[in-house]
């Protein structure tokens, strides 16, 4: 069995379904007492955040570097960023160690090729939802298109994540919010609604909505299990 790098923390609320997830996988797929080999290593979220409202994706990338360093020098075999907002920074945490990182959005869009699903609605951060790495990292790699809530709701999503989800605060108000966007994602021509935001699963579950959810944190967990059993694989889709 091969050794998971969890880089966690942000927050540590969505850090603890990745660890119960991935323990679960492994233990269902190898019975007995057997549970996964993961070294983790969690950040202080306070610090990260402060960077991105200020825009220093820079500094927020030496951070979790340094953390991936550490991840390595510990015994990972790869790494698992157990974020989606983060992920603007993998190129520079990629260029920093000899690990490889299993990608939140690969894992997530092989799922949705299987289903044959082109176009999906996205919910997560601001920067997540906003920002090129995302999105344009479904379309170009996997030929799945955007579709973003409108700016209100986006404002909603980003807001309700940082002051509650990161905090482990579930209202039900926001729940209703969440499932409200989805609904109108799903009217607008979405055939499927990505969570892509680490925490929004804690609040919003599939038996709440018919619309089609893709929970990333569970689908990227189920990855770093099926790396961890039957080797890395990096996606088809990445050439
Ligand atoms: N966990 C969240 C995500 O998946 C938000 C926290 C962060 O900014 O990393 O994007």
């Amino acid at each position: 069995m091969k050794t998971v790098g969890m880089l966690g923390g942000m927050s540590w609320e969505s850090t603890l379904t990745y660890y119960q997830a991935i323990n679960r996988g492994v233990q269902e797929a190898l019975g007995a007492l057997h549970s996964a080999k993961i070294i983790l290593v969690s950040v202080d979220f306070e610090e990260i955040e402060k960077c991105q409202r200020k825009g220093d994706w820079e500094k927020t990338a030496a951070v979790l570097s340094r953390s991936a360093q550490q991840a390595e020098a510990g015994g990972a075999d790869f790494l698992v960023l157990c974020t989606n907002t983060m992920h603007k920074v993998v190129p520079e945490i990629e260029a920093s160690i000899s690990i490889p990182v299993l990608h939140i959005v690969d894992a997530t869009a092989e799922q949705l090729k299987q289903d044959g699903i082109k176009q999906v609605g996205l919910l997560g951060t601001r920067f997540t939802m906003e920002q090129a790495f995302y999105k344009e990292r479904l379309k170009n790699f996997f030929d799945v298109e955007v579709m973003l809530p409108l700016q209100d709701q986006r404002e909603l999503v980003h807001r309700v994540i940082y002051e509650e989800l990161c905090l482990g605060e579930l209202k039900e108000c926001s729940r209703k919010h969440y499932l409200e966007i989805i609904e109108t994602l799903y009217t607008r021509g979405a055939e499927a609604v990505i969570l892509g935001c680490t925490e929004i699963a804690l609040l919003v579950k599939q038996s709440q909505t018919s619309v089609p959810l893709y929970d990333t944190t569970t689908i990227h967990a189920a990855s770093a299990v099926e790396w961890a059993l039957k080797g890395i694989n990096r996606t088809s889709g990445l050439a």
